[in-house]
């Protein structure tokens, strides 16, 4: 087989970076171009999620940011002196129970070094000029800004991760409609002279003020001037003239209500936020990713986080169709599945930009009133962090996902957990709910703790390679010989026809050694049966988890041919061996 073109990443921001990663760990060759001389040094988006950070386990490249991040467990919002908003980030259903502060800067930086450990290096300053593209490739037109030069080269695919003003989009002919906030929005790095890990902001009738810390008494500020009166502190304020100390001084006084000492700034900007979205993800062999495709308020905090997202979504159906395991309609389900991610994060972060900026004083009380009452409602509160941790996104109406779960009428009468009258394990209806009550398709897969067959500790994440699918086979309460030969079966098939490309877990709710089990490649055990909770697996179940940590498919009892149904609508059974 000829070697596939290299695909070409056009922008080094933290999408086009990790997209790079994720290409480079599967084996695909490609070329990532930036038309800036060198890396930004300016902290920009400073937090990274909880869903991010799992997704970077999974990439096995996290350790570096938990070591130059800070854990930030904890938000809150005050007015009128008074706290009306304490939301605990211990809460989030993630082994990471925080959001981590950490600049911009520092996570391209990170990201960069996985790339040139492995000899890999970012071309600057390369400018994506034009391109044009046929059924194979793509044909780009690169101008080498040092030195004016311009070079036509074909690749297989184009990812343009080039931002807000992206060329890829452009040349794409997709829209980018939308609007900018009438506010205009100041941003402060530097250090103050207040205690605390958590973020707060300060809600007063002159605007807000947040103060999210990176560490080490630093703080990221930021603020909004009102558009219908723009002053602080009551002196008119000219947006034309550069943020000082001395009005971040005074913006802290007006809202905070206090003095607070300030210094050692880093970087002060004023800053427009706009709220716009692509009407297309994807024209043939190019796509666009990160802030090319959306760019929302940074309320929340989550607009480089979902570009990073949409990377880690893309990399692996590129890598597949790529080695021609897959054909070109798993490419579709990008545009499917991270559009309506994108909607939706739109969405959400132009409702919450809305409510903190409401001025009037009536509209002021109200909002103040029902986030203190909303906030205090153990519902609301998880619905919160869910959304803002992105823990929350899920693929459940794609194609992707899919799922056999047999009607509850077949369960209905029968209140053992298995029955093995014809020789299958059928759940009672007490399994039957648990399973449908658990993540179903789409759902992002759950950790969760378990052992090793040493009895050691281990969470279920650290199980899963992000390099294939990952396929987990619950015993049940309930153990029974023919189940496990049945297991046996569904490994020997998926390890004949799906080598290298799905790995097995076999996950038994007992300690090593308690049960007499057939020769299985892996072995999880779930003394505690944690697992077989969290996954509602009380009768014997199959979920096959995606690349990217998604449930793709799901079934009670475990059925090798739903399952070879489902993997012939991701795989080119002919390719692959089947
Ligand atoms: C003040 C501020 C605060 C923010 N806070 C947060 C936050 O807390 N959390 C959060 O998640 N997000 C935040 N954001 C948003 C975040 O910075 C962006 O979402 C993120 O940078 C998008 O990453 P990206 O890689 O998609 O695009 P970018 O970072 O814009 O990178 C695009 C890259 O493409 C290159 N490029 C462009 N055109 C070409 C071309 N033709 N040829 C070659 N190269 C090209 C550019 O040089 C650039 O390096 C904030 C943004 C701002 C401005």
């Amino acid at each position: 087989m000829t070697q596939p073109k290299p695909v070409l990443i056009v922008g080094a921001g933290p999408t086009g970076l990790t997209l790079a990663c994720d290409l480079l760990r599967r084996g695909i060759s490609f070329r990532i171009i930036d038309q800036s001389e060198s890396a930004t040094t300016v902290s920009k988006a400073i937090v990274i999620h909880a869903r991010t950070l799992e997704l970077l386990e999974n990439m096995g490249i996290v350790e570096p940011f938990l070591e130059n991040g800070l854990p930030v467990r904890g938000t809150n919002f005050y007015a009128g002196g008074k706290r009306i908003v304490h939301l605990n980030m211990d809460e989030i259903e993630s082994h990471y129970k925080y959001a981590l502060a950490i600049p911009q800067s520092k996570t391209e930086e990170l990201l960069t070094n996985v790339l040139s450990a492995s000899g890999v290096k970012v071309d600057r300053p390369f400018e994506l000029v034009d391109f044009s593209q046929t059924a194979d490739s793509v044909l780009a037109t690169i101008k080498n800004l040092e030195t004016g030069a311009e070079e036509k080269l074909e690749y297989s695919y184009l990812a343009g991760c080039d931002g807000a003003h992206s060329r890829t989009r452009k040349t794409l002919g997709f829209s980018f409609e939308g609007a900018e906030y009438e506010e205009l929005f100041g941003a402060a790095d530097v250090a103050c002279d207040i205690e605390g890990d958590e973020m707060s902001g300060y809600l007063s009738e002159h605007g807000n003020v947040i103060f999210f810390p990176f560490g080490d008494g630093r703080f990221r500020i930021i603020f909004e001037l009102p558009h219908d009166n723009p002053r602080i502190n009551g002196r008119p304020v000219d947006e034309n003239v550069p943020i000082t100390l001395e009005l971040v001084e005074d913006v802290v006084k007006e809202r905070v209500g206090r003095s607070i000492k300030i210094e050692d700034p880093h970087w002060l900007s004023w800053f427009k936020v706009h709220r716009r979205f692509a009407d297309g993800y994807r024209k043939g062999r190019v796509f666009i990713l990160g802030d090319a495709a959306h760019i929302h308020s940074p309320v929340g905090g989550v607009g480089m986080n979902t570009g990073m997202q949409d990377s880690i979504n893309l990399g692996w159906k590129l890598a597949l169709c790529l080695k021609g395991l897959s054909d070109d309609s798993l490419l579709d389900t990008y545009e499917e599945e991270r559009k309506k991610v994108g909607q939706s994060v739109l969405k959400g972060t132009h409702m919450a930009t809305k409510f903190v900026t409401f001025r009037h004083p009536v509209a002021v009380n109200l909002r103040n009133s029902l986030m203190h009452i909303l906030s205090s409602q153990e519902l609301v509160q998880q619905r919160i962090l869910r959304s803002g941790s992105l823990t929350g996104v899920s693929y459940r109406s794609s194609s992707l996902s899919s799922e056999c779960h047999p009607p509850i009428d077949d369960s209905l009468g029968r209140t053992l957990r298995l029955s093995d009258d014809d020789g299958e394990e059928k759940p009672g209806l007490g399994a039957w709910i648990e399973f449908a009550r658990a993540p179903v398709a789409g759902d992002r897969a759950l950790d969760g703790d378990c052992r090793n067959e040493k009895g050691e500790e281990r969470r279920l994440c650290q199980y899963l390679s992000s390099e294939r699918f990952q396929m987990l086979l619950f015993d049940g309460f309930v153990a029974s010989p023919d189940g496990y030969q049945g297991f046996k079966r569904i490994e020997d098939h998926v390890n004949k026809y799906f080598k290298n490309l799905i790995d097995v877990h076999v996950i038994v709710p007992e300690a090593n050694g308690v049960l007499d089990l057939p020769n299985y490649t892996s072995v999880i055990y779930d003394f505690d049966r944690i697992l077989h909770k969290t996954y509602g697996a009380s009768s014997e179940c199959l979920y096959l988890i995606r690349p990217d940590g998604y449930i793709g498919f799901r079934s009670q009892p475990a059925s090798l041919d739903e399952l070879v149904k489902y993997l012939s609508g991701v795989f080119v059974l002919s390719a692959v061996g089947s």
